[in-house]
């Protein structure tokens, strides 16, 4: 049996009841996510928990990029940098088709925050402290130089540029790898199954959870000797459920991403600027889209849905439009956006974006053991650090591995380097010709799957190429239901394909012929059918209508 198949859900389930866990992970964003594989890959039994869909939370909505933050240099945080800069080209190595070289360019204006010698001092240090070798060296171009890197850029003012290596990956994507390597391991990982109340033994100890099925509205024990809550935004929910929530607690700040069309902003390459506010902002291109973000403002409202505002949406625009000024984009001009909450560590008198971006870790006296903050790429070594935690507290002498995810490949690892996939890369597209598929097809599938494409393509047939859109999407929707756990429509057009927000009008045109497989593979009446149709209609008009925010009376 595949765990992961959607259709095998209830026996999942059966098992997740049957045992007692080593462990039980909340949470399937992607620091979650690392530490199942982690502590699986150890040796422990580990059972994940997820509320909503794998990385449905901050870990599908971040800026996706796999970078040591550049920024934090000038607020002194040597340490993350170093961590998070050296995971870089682990990431990479791990999933080099997932988390690709992505040369950032940092134009430098009269004016602007950092002057030419500031960032070659800054660019230094950040390859000094990430161990950055080769070509990957940072670079100082003169005016010249940078234009011809982007032509975009305009001329007056412009100093030269700063051109140094990050890597671009999706979220959503690197979560969800995690979790089925995971599950290679032995792991049992389940989405929609919300923690709803801790089991505590005689001794006041949490071991398990009352959880609710969250597709069969049915509750549902699981027993275990420690449970770790990487619940992200929602730690504080879980710590104050506990009576735990005390002393350092988490600042909750938003950011939110918009998304147009390439032609409306064609970048040829990825940009850090800064906007007049002293902010950092990034535009990135990708395949038929360039997005740009983030916004960094504090925030209290609802953690299952956060709005995006149209003064947020103004903000990006305007900052953009300054850089870019032949550009003039305009709020018509957004196809999507997303907006996430990063789970800061609270410190006084300090803003969001000057906040650090460090992890830390709590233990509380019924021993729940909770992590938060962070960044996405530093995920393996924050599995690391508290898996230890929990290893230190085993009575039972077990005999477990070390620590080893650095030699984990994700998804098949049957790709070594940037190398194989862009070999990869050239074959396959050789091959989706006679199914009427591009290269944009065939990048968006090797940078989504690699080489789990195949199982892609053994869905695809050369007699139906004259929907090869419909064609594409539907032999997705059939590997992802099979090896991804897909339960939703929004699984598989947000988390699985990225659809949502970087091929938006790809959606309707397909969504009755991916309601239809799925109600047939999945048994749903016509009344699931309908509101997973309604559920996708509203995502679309939330990620592309904005909502004007609501000013304070008093
Ligand atoms: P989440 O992804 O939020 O996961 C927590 C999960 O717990 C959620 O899926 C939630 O549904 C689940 N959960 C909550 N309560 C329960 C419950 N009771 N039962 C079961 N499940 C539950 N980092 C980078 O390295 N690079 C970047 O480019 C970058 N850009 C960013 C841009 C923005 C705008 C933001 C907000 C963050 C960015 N970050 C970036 C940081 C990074 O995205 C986060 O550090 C990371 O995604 C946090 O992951 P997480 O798993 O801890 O939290």
């Amino acid at each position: 049996m595949n765990p992961l198949s959607s259709k095998n859900r209830p026996a999942l389930i059966d098992s997740l009841r049957q045992q007692t866990f080593d462990l039980i992970v909340i949470g399937g964003g992607i620091t979650g996510a690392g530490v199942a594989l982690d502590a699986a890959s150890r040796g422990l039994s580990v059972a994940l928990v997820e509320k909503d869909d794998f990385g449905a939370g901050t870990s599908s909505k971040s800026t996706k990029l796999i970078h040591g933050g550049l920024r934090y240099l000038k607020q002194f945080e040597i340490k993350l940098v170093k961590e998070v800069g050296r995971e870089r080209a682990i990431v990479h190595r791990l999933a080099p088709h997932l988390v690709v070289p992505e040369k950032m360019l940092l134009p430098l204006v009269k004016g602007g925050t950092y002057g030419p010698l500031a960032t070659r001092a800054g660019l230094w240090v950040y390859d000094v402290l990430a161990g950055v070798t080769g070509t990957d060296k940072r670079q100082m171009l003169n005016r010249e130089e940078t234009l011809k890197k982007e032509p975009l850029l305009s001329p007056e003012g412009l100093l030269g540029g700063g051109y140094y290596a990050e890597y671009r990956t999706d979220d959503a994507r690197l979560t969800i790898e995690n979790i089925k390597t995971a599950t290679d391991y032995g792991a049992s990982c389940i989405n929609y199954m919300q923690a709803k109340d801790f089991i505590y033994n005689d001794e006041g100890k949490v071991s398990g959870l009352i959880c609710r099925d969250r597709l069969g509205e049915q509750e549902i024990r699981i027993k275990s000797h420690h449970v770790i809550s990487a619940a992200g935004p929602w730690v504080d929910t879980l710590r104050k459920k506990d009576k735990s929530l005390s002393g350092k607690h988490l600042f909750l700040s938003k950011g939110v991403h918009i998304v147009v069309p390439h032609e409306k902003l064609p970048l040829q390459q990825s940009i850090y600027f800064d906007n007049d506010d002293g902010r950092m902002i990034f535009a990135i291109p990708r395949n038929r889209a360039t997005y740009i973000g983030t916004t960094d403002t504090p925030y209290e409202g609802d953690l299952n849905k956060i709005p995006i505002n149209l003064e947020d949406v103004q903000y990006l625009l305007r900052a953009t439009n300054q850089m870019f000024p032949d550009i003039n984009l305009e709020v018509e001009d957004v196809e999507s956006s997303w907006a996430g909450l990063r789970p800061l560590i609270h410190e006084e008198g300090k803003s969001a974006s000057e906040m650090s971006r460090k992890d830390e870790i709590f233990e509380s006296d019924s021993g729940l053991v909770s992590i938060a903050g962070g960044k996405l790429t530093g995920y393996r070594k924050m599995a690391e650090r508290v898996v230890d935690v929990i290893v230190d507290k085993l009575t039972e002498t077990k005999k477990l591995k070390k620590n080893h995810t650095r030699k984990i490949p994700l998804a098949e690892g049957k790709l070594k380097n940037q190398k194989e996939v862009e070999a990869y890369k050239q074959q396959l597209h050789q091959r989706l010709g006679s199914y009427g598929l591009d290269k944009n097809d065939t990048d968006y599938l090797t940078a989504n799957y690699g080489t789990q494409s195949e199982q892609i393509l053994d869905h695809l047939s050369v007699q139906d190429s004259n929907h090869p859109e419909q064609q594409l999407i539907l032999a997705e929707l059939e590997y992802t239901m099979e090896h991804e756990m897909v339960n939703t429509a929004l699984d598989f057009f947000n988390r699985r394909s990225g659809r949502l927000y970087f091929n938006l009008p790809s959606i309707m045109p397909n969504l009755d012929a991916v309601l239809n497989r799925m109600g047939e593979k999945l048994a749903w009446d016509e009344e699931r059918v309908r509101q997973e149709e309604k559920s996708v209609k509203e995502a679309i008009s939330w990620v592309s209508k904005f909502t004007v925010k609501e000013k304070a009376t008093s």
